[in-house]
């Protein structure tokens, strides 16, 4: 059968073709339509008849479809046509057009072959197929495949990146970004995301074929096909080069003091971090103007230029070449190579060329600091806090000076900002311990009490002994933890001695300044609560320093009655070395009086000191308060004091500080 002869088929023909079909009048109105046909789309014969074919069947047929099938003598086939179905998803189908006769009547068959694996193509994919034109429409679209080449990209793309399609199509991702050598960081980090099968999504710098930057914001998404090699990457952008012009300015403002042009903090922090990556020696000069306000209300009047910008000019005239930056109101940072007799020697050049108000030369006075990296210090929070110790030691001695910090010093500042650092994990991971120190009471021979002491051995700094971690502590306000991780322990530790039918008082050690926090008795009473442990086994002791300081607060000494209204005892702690005055002996509870240890070690000594400490013994019984002597060790300094009539002894006699469980067998002795 030759290929233009008009075949004749039967009215039954249709019913036995295999495939969906239907057939066409000339007009294009559907004749007749067979069981698979309606199956595939869902309608009836009866639904489809009479009615014009395109509008009928399918959505997505090319233009002039019609008037082709129509005007065709041979048969045509259209592939991945789209058919509505009457649920309302897609099929998708080839299509066979054939023109015959039935009847003697010219009819077009129209067969459909379900395209590959016959799928139904869903609403959905349409709904995706729709939402990718609409990201191609409205933003730049790359297309990259697997090993990093540029397989597509849209014309929003070309517009702004200036390529062509036939230069930039086989490029890899790297053309698209500055340093197109391989050594973007940021192209390194989108490239492993995207093999790390996720979405990378950010700001980026760009560059147009001829190495203009722009910027975007990027969205890169990995698809997957059926082979690794069928992986895509599309890169979606989105234009954000003007936004980031004003950033950027932004940012420069946000640098810079404005009322001198120098940098400020911000940026001299960036400054320094680069120039120790990069283990550039300098000296970090921090200037601080003496009694700035008093100065600056003397200048207030003047129309002239400021104080401050004039100083800027000196420094800038001084220190050429180095770099410089505005840290506070009358603080400035300079950076620089100069030995540090020439920094120095910027007192002497401001007194060569004062600033001057009203024609009278302002009395400009600085402190300063000469801090060095490497040698002293390591980075930039560690500068700064150098630059502070030094300024404050300055000022100390009266300020106008600009010195450098010994090695020594520095070496010791460092193992402080060491020692707060750690200090904080120790308390956060419970790392601290107590030991106990019996004291002796000489009436009965037993040990009565123990004094609750800090101990703390760090793994990277070794032991802390009190006398210095004491001081840090209270400096950075970690004092109060400590104090409430010892309070918590002894109270434990005075529970488990009541309950084992030990007799024993937990004397602890406290702070003035953990006594400023209004709540400090509330929070004692509260872990005695907790721990169930009883208030008269409780014991604080306070120094005189502390009594003096309490003296003058009354919400120290209202704190303190509540506490002794509870049951707790106050013990004043090394009595004897602090100030002589007995007021707070009226204001405040203290029923104990601890003789401090330098007067008991020169006991022996002499004449003189045998009687203050006698006298020292009955001035505290004739208070009623009980007298106990601290530091004693050895049995002739017992005895002594046993003659003097003194209540109890604590000292290496007795025992050092040790564990519980050392207390016990001591207690049993
Ligand atoms: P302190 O309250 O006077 O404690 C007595 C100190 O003298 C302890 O030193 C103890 O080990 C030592 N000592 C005891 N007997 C003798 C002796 O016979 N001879 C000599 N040479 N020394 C003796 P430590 O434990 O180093 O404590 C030093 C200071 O640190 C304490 O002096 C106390 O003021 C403070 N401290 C210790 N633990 C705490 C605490 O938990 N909180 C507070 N706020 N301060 C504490
Ligand atoms: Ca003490
Ligand atoms: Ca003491």
């Amino acid at each position: 059968m030759s290929p233009f002869t008009i075949q004749q088929i039967s009215p039954e023909f249709l019913k036995q073709v295999p495939f969906p079909s239907f057939l066409l009048n000339r007009e294009g109105v559907v004749l007749h339509v067979n069981d698979a046909c309606e199956k595939l789309i869902g309608f009836s014969e009866h639904h489809l008849q009479e009615q014009p074919i395109q509008s009928t069947f399918f959505s997505t047929a090319p233009p002039r479809f019609l008037e082709l099938i129509m005007d065709s003598k041979d048969s045509l086939r259209f592939n991945e046509l789209q058919l509505s179905h009457k649920d309302d998803h897609l099929v998708s189908v080839s299509l066979l057009t054939k023109p015959c006769v039935v009847l003697g009547k010219p009819v077009i068959l129209c067969m459909m072959i379900p395209t590959e694996n016959s799928q139904l193509v869903d609403r959905s994919h349409q709904n995706l197929v729709d939402f990718y034109n609409g990201i191609h429409q409205s933003f730049m679209t790359v297309t990259i495949d697997h090993e990093g080449f540029i397989i597509h990209c849209n014309s929003d793309f070309l517009k702004t990146s200036q390529w062509t399609p036939k230069r930039v199509l086989g490029k890899t991702i790297w053309h698209l970004f500055p340093s197109a050598d391989g050594d973007n960081k940021i192209v390194k980090a989108i490239w492993k995301t995207l093999q790390n099968r996720q979405i990378w999504q950010g700001d980026v710098e760009k560059v147009t074929k001829n190495g203009q930057p722009y910027w975007v914001h990027l969205t890169a998404i990995p698809t997957f096909g059926a082979t690794p090699a069928d992986t895509q990457y599309i890169f979606i952008e989105k234009d954000i080069t003007a936004d980031k012009k004003i950033q950027l300015q932004l940012e420069k403002i946000a640098y810079i003091d404005t009322e001198t042009g120098l940098m400020n903090t911000h940026r001299l922090e960036h400054v320094i971090t680069d120039m120790i990556e990069e283990q550039r020696h300098f000296s970090f000069v921090y200037l601080s103007i003496d009694k700035f306000y008093t100065l600056k209300e003397l200048h207030a009047n003047t129309e002239e230029s400021s104080l401050i910008i004039d100083f800027t000019k000196r420094l800038k005239m001084y220190f050429q070449d180095s770099t410089m930056a505005r840290i506070n109101e009358n603080d400035f940072v300079v950076i620089t190579p100069l030995p540090e007799w020439f920094i120095q020697g910027f007192q002497t050049y401001l007194q060569q060329n004062p600033i001057y108000n009203n024609h009278s030369a302002v009395p400009l006075s600085i402190s300063g600091g000469i801090t060095r990296f490497p040698e002293d210090q390591h980075s930039f929070t560690q500068l700064m806090k150098a630059s502070l110790a030094t300024i404050a030691t300055v000022r100390e001695a009266g300020g106008n000076q600009i010195i450098a910090l010994s090695k020594t010093t520095h070496t010791a500042l460092n193992r402080k900002a060491l020692i707060e650092k750690r200090l904080l994990l120790a308390l956060n991971q419970q790392n601290l311990k107590v030991l106990y120190q019996p004291q002796l009471n000489l009436k009965t021979g037993k040990i009565s009490a123990v004094e609750a002491l800090v101990r703390w051995d760090d793994e990277e700094v070794g032991v802390i002994a009190p006398h210095e971690l004491i001081p840090i502590a209270e400096e950075t306000g970690l004092i109060n933890r400590i104090g409430s991780y010892v309070i918590e322990q002894a109270c434990q530790q005075a529970v488990i001695w009541q309950k084992a039918g030990f007799d024993l008082t937990i004397s602890i050690n406290s702070s003035v300044r953990e006594f400023r926090d209004k709540n400090m008795a509330k929070s004692i009473l509260q872990t005695l609560e907790r721990t169930g442990c009883p208030a008269h086994l409780i014991q604080i002791e306070i120094t005189e320093k502390f009594a003096l300081e309490a003296e003058a607060e009354t919400s120290i000494i209202k704190q303190m009655r509540q506490l002794e209204n509870e049951g707790i005892t106050f013990a004043l702690d090394d009595f004897g070395t602090g100030y002589a005055s007995f007021r707070y002996m009226q204001l405040l509870p203290i029923e104990i009086l601890k003789i401090d240890q330098t007067y008991i070690s020169s006991l022996l000594q002499s004449e003189k000191t045998k009687r203050l400490i006698d006298g020292m013994i009955h001035f505290g019984q004739s208070m009623n308060l009980t007298v106990i002597a601290e530091g004693v060790e050895t049995a002739e300094q017992k005895e002594l004091l046993t003659s003097y009539g003194c209540d109890a002894i604590q000292g290496f006699y007795v025992s050092k500080p040790a564990e519980a469980r050392e207390i016990e067998k001591l207690y049993q002795a």
